[in-house]
């Protein structure tokens, strides 16, 4: 254990602003007493037993500071594992700030970023893969993500990798086993069967990183930019998909029309949608709108919609448009299609592009099917992948990756006769970078470098 992970911290867990409630966290093993100071309660809290909600006033030399509620965890079954008080107080800046300093009159530390969850990780409440999903869950920025972080949370990617880690080392035991009685009489270890058991446990682990492109995905979300030339559309499109958004999920208040880009969950995947229609005020002559803008804005975009107005036939602009977008993932809107066509699918392939859809901005027809076959474009896209387990951290990745390429080397060693002591040396290997994900054997140096990377107060 760090040294200072026996003093007590403290932290305000919610976010700083006009809010019901606001919670001040403390942890470890002064909590209770220092709450006690400060708190005017029926009775003491250093009496309550664990998991109890108490009523009463944040209070000290008779100032009265909020009323609040007090909730009591004692170790080792909190959060931390150690004595936890959280109050819930009304959600005042002003309120959370000195309740937070009086806390620290009285004996406590600030706490660092992500401690009160290295805390629960080095009183072993959870492994570090369950502890880096805590910051999964609260960074989500979609349903979608959210629901992969809590499968994580609620350790699915600790056992699949654990499952692997025991087959390594079930085949290590082997042969060790093999190489400790070598002089005896136990015959040597079929290299067929070693080479199967390595063979099926690379399957596996790169089943589990072929979910990462998909992890991505899901943690960064996609950008997808309206493209065409001026008063097909785009700007109405833009307003269509985000009057649909809000009117399921939340209106953000203030948010501007011209804003031209933002950010709306699409089936639950994180989307940045940009309108270039947003851009018109800043440049000029026609062409140029074309060709150059939808090149740039579509050069940093995952999907672009290229939104042709169908009502009327194709324009030199919008073959202009659609060659200057050669190379990038492509769907057409065919958008007005509350007019009679004048453009169909056909004329599309023609010009080159592959996917069409038609779509009305005014009647809001198709645009389910124009975000389906929007998110059918990204790269191993929402239906790919493993179901279930999906890895979203950049670290896991690598551990995979590294205990994939120790589980080659070792079926190198085997298949070019450098014994079976060679081979034990990759398998451990590859079972040391498996550890690593769940926080087995990683260093301080790296468990710092990730808890920094939480919020104060998690
Ligand atoms: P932008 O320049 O590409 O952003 O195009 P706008 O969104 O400003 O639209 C140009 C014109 O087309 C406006 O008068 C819109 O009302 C109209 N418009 C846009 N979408 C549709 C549609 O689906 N059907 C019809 N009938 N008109 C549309």
């Amino acid at each position: 254990m760090r040294p200072d992970f026996d003093d007590t911290i403290a932290a305000i867990a919610t976010p700083l602003g006009e809010a019901g409630l606001g919670v001040i966290r403390l942890s470890g093993p002064a909590a209770l007493s220092i709450a006690d100071q400060l708190f005017d309660g029926r009775r003491p809290l250093s009496t309550a037993a664990s998991h109890t909600l108490h009523h009463g006033w944040i209070s000290r030399a008779a100032r009265r500071l909020d009323e609040a509620v007090a909730a009591v965890f004692r170790a080792p079954t909190s959060y931390t594992g150690e004595d936890v008080v959280e109050f819930s107080c009304h959600g005042s800046p002003a309120v959370l700030r000195e309740l937070l300093g009086w806390c620290c009159e009285s004996g406590a530390r600030l706490a660092r970023p992500g401690e009160f969850t290295q805390r629960a990780f080095v009183n072993g409440r959870m492994d570090l893969a369950q502890a880096e999903a805590v910051a999964s869950v609260i960074g989500a920025r979609s349903a979608r993500s959210a629901r992969a972080a809590a499968d994580q949370l609620a350790g699915g990617l600790s056992a699949r990798v654990g499952e692997l880690r025991k087959k390594v080392i079930e085949l290590l035991a082997d042969i060790e086993a093999n190489l400790d009685f070598a002089d005896e009489d136990i015959p040597n270890l079929p290299k067929d069967r070693v080479a199967a058991a390595i063979g099926s446990l690379t399957d596996g682990i790169n089943l589990l990183l072929s979910t990462g492109t998909r992890g991505r995905w899901l943690r960064e979300g996609g950008s997808v930019v309206l493209a065409g030339r001026p008063n097909v559309g785009k700007s109405s499109l833009f307003n269509a998909f985000l009057a649909e958004e809000r009117s399921i999920v939340t209106d953000v208040p203030g948010t501007t029309r011209d804003t031209i880009e933002e950010r709306l969950s699409w089936d639950g995947y994180p989307i940045a949608l940009v309108d270039t229609a947003g851009l018109r005020a800043t440049v000029d002559p026609v062409e140029a709108i074309g060709t150059d803008r939808a090149r740039r804005a579509a050069g940093s975009a995952d999907v672009v919609v290229l939104v042709v107005d169908a009502s009327q036939p194709l324009t030199d602009d919008d073959r202009a448009i659609s060659r200057a977008l050669n190379g990038q993932a492509v769907v057409v809107a065919l958008n007005k299609s509350d007019r009679p066509a004048q453009v169909t699918p056909t004329d599309i392939v023609r010009i080159g592009l592959q996917r069409s859809v038609p779509v009305s901005a005014v009647t809001r027809a198709g645009l389910a099917d124009l975000r389906s076959a929007v998110l059918s474009l990204f790269p191993s896209g929402p239906e790919t992948g493993e179901s279930g387990v999906v890895i979203t951290n950049e670290r896991h990745a690598e551990k995979l990756a590294e205990s994939l390429s120790a589980c080659e080397s070792a079926i190198d060693a085997l298949h070019a006769g450098r014994g079976e002591d060679a081979v034990a040396f990759d398998l451990r290997r590859a079972a040391g970078a498996l550890a690593a994900v769940t926080g087995e054997d990683v260093g301080e140096a790296v468990l710092d470098s990730i808890f920094s990377r939480f919020c104060i107060g998690k």
